[in-house]
């Protein structure tokens, strides 16, 4: 079982009061806090081995390429990757998302004709850039729907398989409703229908293992920021064997072998996709604050964030007109909304009380429209969490009703 009352020293910003109250941080899916061993490894970095990486002939150079390179070999072990050249670092989810869009639609391998599929939930970063490569290709983008419980409907995505689907871009755990799709099946049938997927693990990859092996899709993308390591780094993790074919993406330092005016040559992967200077400090720190969640072990985490959310769904779902979204298998978050009251007055007030939760669309925009609602409340857990949070949120949400009706 995990010891929050000592994990809780490890993050200091949480050892706050707001307006007096203990400040209760229920707003993770949108991103989390750094636990001290992620401070230092950045300080660290600044402190003692701040150099460009890779063409450099001194000392430190020399070690902040070996300790950018070390990051990228502990993404790889923590994916499964096949080979540490198969993890592209980004600047977060969305920038990993954009990239894929791009080579793909550079590719000449989508045309008119041909369809991309989507899902309901997902986040505006797994819609817009894939309505983009539509454009740019003259491809239709389809929408796998969701059902009334906040769950996709697989009867449908079976049915759309049969359709010319090229791309299957599909959110693993959704950001709004904490909603967690079938991905392997999905996976499997979008790739044996001949499609390439994409699986968006913005929220996953704190509360899931993430085995890019066991999932079976083309690319994964991922943001630090949401496993505990700093904003301005992601991963792209992509198949070797599809990347190599793929055209490169910006052009620039790092992403070439030679260059004349006449004529340029690329380098491998995954300096590839990789032009101009990376977030070396980033890298390095994300590297840290997968250690730091594999010192605790995902699994252990994931048991304890389960409690979390389903002692705080119990609570809530006795309260008359609040409405749960998303099924109660869910992860990481949980959206609701109250009859009558607006979503953004209830986190206001529970920001007066100390509890910071998200109000709003959440960036997921269609997905509201299909509930019907411009937004909902979300709480999100981590895990710093503790059984006292969850009684503070719920105590904050009948307090808020009472002064708001
Ligand atoms: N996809 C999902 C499911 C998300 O939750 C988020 C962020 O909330 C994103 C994509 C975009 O992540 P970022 O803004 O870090 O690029």
């Amino acid at each position: 079982m995990l010891s929050t009352d000592s994990l809780l020293a490890d993050f200091p910003i949480l050892d706050q009061t707001i307006q007096g109250q203990r400040l209760v941080y229920l707003d993770n899916a949108a991103t989390t806090q750094k636990p001290m061993a992620v401070l230092l490894a950045s300080r660290h970095y600044y402190e003692a081995i701040n150099s460009n990486i890779h063409r450099g002939t001194h000392r430190l150079a020399r070690a902040a390429t070996d300790a950018f390179e070390k990051a990228r070999e502990t993404v790889a072990a923590h994916l499964n990757a096949a080979s540490s050249k198969e993890v592209i670092f980004t600047s977060g989810t969305t920038g990993g998302i954009n990239l894929a869009a791009d080579i793909l639609a550079l590719s000449g391998r989508i045309g008119p004709g041909d369809q991309v599929l989507v899902s309901t939930l997902e986040h505006h970063s797994n819609i817009v850039p894939w309505q983009m490569l539509c454009q740019r290709t003259g491809a239709s983008l389809k929408v796998i729907p969701c059902q009334d419980d906040g769950a996709l409907d697989q009867h449908g995505f079976n049915e759309m398989l049969d359709g010319p689907v090229k791309i299957l871009a599909l959110t693993w755990i959704s950001n709004a409703f904490g909603t967690v799709n079938p991905v392997v099946e999905m996976t499997r049938s979008a790739r044996e229908a001949g499609a390439i997927v994409l699986i968006d693990a913005a929220q996953a990859i704190a509360h899931l293992p993430v085995d890019v092996q066991v999932l079976g899709a083309d690319f994964v993308a991922f943001s630090g920021h949401k496993i505990y390591a700093p904003t301005g780094i992601g991963v792209l993790w992509g198949r070797s064997s599809l990347l190599n074919e793929l055209p490169p993406w910006q052009g620039g330092g790092e992403m070439i072998r030679e260059v004349t005016f006449q004529h340029t040559t690329y380098n491998e992967l995954p300096f590839k996709y990789e032009a101009g200077t990376p977030n070396i400090e980033g890298a390095i720190a994300l590297a840290a604050a997968i250690d730091y969640v594999n010192g605790i072990g995902i699994d252990v985490i994931r048991v304890h964030e389960n409690k979390l959310i389903h002692s705080a769904s119990d609570a809530l779902s006795s309260i008359k007109g609040l409405r749960l979204y998303g099924p109660e298998d869910r992860s990481g978050s949980l959206s609701l909304t109250i009859d009558g009251l607006h979503h953004y007055d209830i986190g206001t007030l529970l920001d007066n009380m100390g509890v910071a939760v998200r109000t709003g669309h959440h960036c997921c925009q269609p997905l509201m429209a299909r509930f019907g609602t411009t937004g909902t409340v979300r709480a999100s857990f981590a895990l710093y969490n503790t059984l006292r949070d969850v009684e503070s949120f719920v105590a904050a949400i009948e307090k808020s009703i009472m002064m708001l009706r």
